[in-house]
């Protein structure tokens, strides 16, 4: 499926798995030159999202292999194209989930580039030279401007870096729903505390909400209200809990990894809510109708953001100083840190040091 193109001409030293095994090995590849649209960024974390595992594994049965993961990249720009105005040498950038999109239809025009029908990932996807795309588990990336964010100043590059899907994918639903700077207080329900629920709920606390975390993990109470300041706590698999839950949520935000009945979810919303689905397991969802019509309940979708809301959630990052809470790793721990995420063994993503601690 790779084409060889004549311009991609520098080796890169990066990390890829080969095989569903989804282990993960040093792999040398080659990028594009620099190109007039182009901004090359040297890496420096890399935060490792649960679509990595989806990926590694085949679950979706979509990888092309060698497949090198990442897209929560920050980074510092060392080159920049001709037709590059907004970025220069020596900028704090970041990359998230897109590489390539149309530019001309109607969603690509009002920068919802996430949803052009031509949309092309920033790893295992078909960039416009017909190149497969490798991700940021890599020292360097060259990409193209349209497609590379500020990191404002006051926030960490390390701990930055999630904010590139896990952020943007969960800041997505919540503006589509009017929770960000409503005066409005919503009472909002996470469902799962991982990488993209623990950043949600500190979006929802920033805009005044009242947050409640739906988990599957007792061990996390704790950390849910005292570190990220979550109001209320419900553990899914607790009967009595879960039925004290029923209509007291406006807005449901589902974050997880795997199959799951939306049933018991549906339940604690109020008549009329939403419920917006960000998870994407293998499996179909169970999705019973009494609880949706019953309560004339919503379910719908959301998938990462476009451009000008990722600049957007950076520069609201920045403003509430969000940022992830993070564990940060080398390259050489990838596998086992693939491995407790798989486990559910984080708190609450693993960001790796690409550039072995090189300052911003
Ligand atoms: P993560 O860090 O592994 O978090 C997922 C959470 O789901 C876990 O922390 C756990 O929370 C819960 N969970 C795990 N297994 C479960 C099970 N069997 N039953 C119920 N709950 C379970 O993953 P993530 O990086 O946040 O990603 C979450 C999902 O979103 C993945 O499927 C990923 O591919 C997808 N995703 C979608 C988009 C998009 O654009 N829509 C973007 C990024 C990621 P508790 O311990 O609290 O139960
Ligand atoms: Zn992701």
């Amino acid at each position: 499926m790779a084409q060889t193109t004549p311009n991609h001409t520098q080796s890169v030293v990066g990390w890829a798995a080969h095989d569903p095994s989804g282990k993960i090995t040093p792999y040398i590849f080659k990028r594009r030159e620099n190109g007039v649209n182009d901004v090359t960024i040297k890496i420096l974390y890399c935060g490792i999202c649960h679509t990595d595992i989806h990926h590694v594994k085949n679950d979706w049965g979509i990888t092309m292999y060698p497949v090198v993961p990442g897209h929560e990249i920050t980074g510092i720009i060392t080159k920049v194209g001709s037709n590059v105005k907004n970025f220069k040498v020596g900028d704090r950038a970041a990359v998230g989930c897109l590489a390539a999109a149309c530019m001309e239809c109607e969603f690509c025009k009002d920068s919802q580039e996430n949803y052009c029908d031509k949309i092309q990932f920033t790893y295992n996807g078909i960039f416009w030279d017909g190149s497969i795309t490798y991700g940021g588990y890599s020292e360097m990336l060259v990409a193209d401007y349209r497609f590379v964010v500020h990191v404002p100043e006051n926030i960490a590059m390390d701990a930055a870096a999630p904010l590139l899907c896990a952020g943007i994918t969960v800041f997505c639903p919540m503006k589509d729903n009017n929770l960000i700077d409503s005066p409005a207080k919503k009472r909002i329900g996470i469902v799962g505390l991982g990488g993209l629920g623990h950043v949600a709920v500190k979006f929802g606390k920033a805009f005044g909400h009242h947050v409640t975390v739906i988990s599957t993990s007792p061990s996390k109470e704790k950390e849910a209200k005292e570190l990220l300041g979550a109001d209320e706590f419900i553990l899914s698999t607790n009967a009595m809990q879960m039925q004290a839950g029923k209509r007291t949520l406006d807005f449901i935000l589902d974050t997880v990894s795997a199959k799951h009945s939306l049933g018991p979810i549906l339940e604690l919303l109020e008549v009329n809510g939403t419920l917006s689905v960000v998870g994407a397991p293998e499996a179909p969802f169970e999705l019973p109708s009494f609880p949706l019509i019953f309560g004339k309940r919503s379910v719908k979708g959301s998938m990462t953001g476009g451009m000008r809301e990722t600049q957007e959630m950076m520069n609201v990052c920045g403003k509430y100083n969000i940022t992830c809470n993070i564990e940060v790793i080398k390259p050489d721990q990838i596998n086992e840190a693939l491995d407790r995420l798989a486990r559910n063994d984080v708190r609450y993503r693993f960001v790796i040091d690409i550039a072995g601690g090189a300052r911003e």
